[in-house]
């Protein structure tokens, strides 16, 4: 099989089978500090692999598209051929890691509601945050698909929280990426593990790869009772997550508004005489029964084009509630 790309801790291969699809290989590397730090653990690659496997396919029957198709021996998992987008989305419940170095903040305070995080991905310059204004002027994702990546983001946390809640863990902080298929689907793509997420016990434990680049403890143990925990949980209990959305609805650029110029001569009346003109729009706010996808947001498009909008005469702009 030939090699696609090789990572720090996994390779990508082509899939002989199928153009569609490509086989992601979990070695038994672990590595910090960009790779700074690195060792071979046996059994590290099935470890990671497996807990990938269980939380990917939990995501998918909440509803969140991922790259995962199935598990293969190897430790290998054949997923979607998806082109990773160059951000990458980091969100936390408790401060920890970068965000207490950058910010000069005490690890283990909780956030009073996630905080989702952008980082560049750019191994040379250490893989900045970078803010979602510079995201969007230097065309690295589009303003839908960032707002789209945010979202799952936060369907992701309540999902993963909810789970190791049920076996009294914390999910501190994850990192996902994203990738877009052949067909045009937004996926996560890429491993959920101890090496992409930090979990800690109710004692303040951590379960994850700190253990690894503190020195700290025993990883592989660690993995083993991860899996060991996530097989305990009950997935089917924990209920879907809807999303709401707002449409914002704007009447274009020298279109005539006469609810605007009527409340514009209501405002002048009242004294405000630098009011230079009013454009009176509509939002409408909808909620889904499910979290978001790449074909729900295709759906609600066409909603707006069909119900909400007028195309000739408006604008309009989906944001997330
Ligand atoms: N993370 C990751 N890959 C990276 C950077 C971070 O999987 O290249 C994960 C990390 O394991 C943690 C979360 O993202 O669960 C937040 O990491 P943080 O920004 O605190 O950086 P770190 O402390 O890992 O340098």
């Amino acid at each position: 099989m030939s090699v696609i790309r090789e990572g720090k801790v996994k390779r990508v291969l082509e899939d002989p089978s199928s153009k569609q699809h490509v086989i992601i290989e979990f070695t038994n590397f672990v590595t910090a500090g960009d790779g700074a730090k690195k060792d071979e653990l046996e059994g590290k690659g099935r470890l990671a692999c497996d807990i990938t496997e269980f939380l990917l396919k939990y995501l998918s029957d909440k509803g969140i598209e991922t790259h995962y198709v199935e598990t293969l021996e190897g430790p290998r998992i054949r997923c979607f051929r998806a082109a990773i987008l160059p951000v990458e989305v980091v969100c936390r419940n408790i401060a920890a890691g970068s965000f207490c170095r950058r910010y000069g903040i005490e690890k283990g305070i909780e956030l009073d509601r996630p905080l989702v995080e952008f980082f560049l991905k750019d191994d040379d310059l250490g893989d900045p945050l970078i803010t979602e204004e510079a995201v969007l002027r230097l065309n690295l994702v589009n303003k839908t698909d960032l707002g789209f990546m945010k979202s799952i983001a936060l369907s992701v946390n309540h999902y993963l929280s909810e789970l190791f809640g049920q076996q009294e863990l914390r999910l501190v902080d994850f990192k996902l990426e994203f990738g877009k298929t052949a067909d045009g689907r937004l996926v996560v793509a890429d491993e959920i593990s101890g090496d992409t997420m930090r979990i800690w016990n109710k004692e303040g434990e951590s379960l994850d790869k700190d253990l690894f680049r503190e020195d700290s403890g025993d990883l592989l143990s660690a993995y083993i009772g991860i899996l060991e925990i996530l097989r305990k949980t009950d997935p089917d209990s924990i209920p879907i997550r809807p999303e709401t959305l707002q449409v914002i609805v704007m009447p274009k650029d020298g279109i005539k508004n006469p609810p605007g110029e009527v409340t514009k001569k209501g405002l002048i009346r009242l004294g405000f005489q630098d009011v230079k003109e009013v454009r009176v729009g509509k939002v409408f706010q909808v909620s889904l029964t499910k979290p978001l996808t790449s074909g729900l947001l295709k759906g609600l498009e066409l909603m707006n084009i069909k119900l909400l909008t007028n195309p000739i005469a408006e604008t309009h702009e989906v944001r997330l509630a």
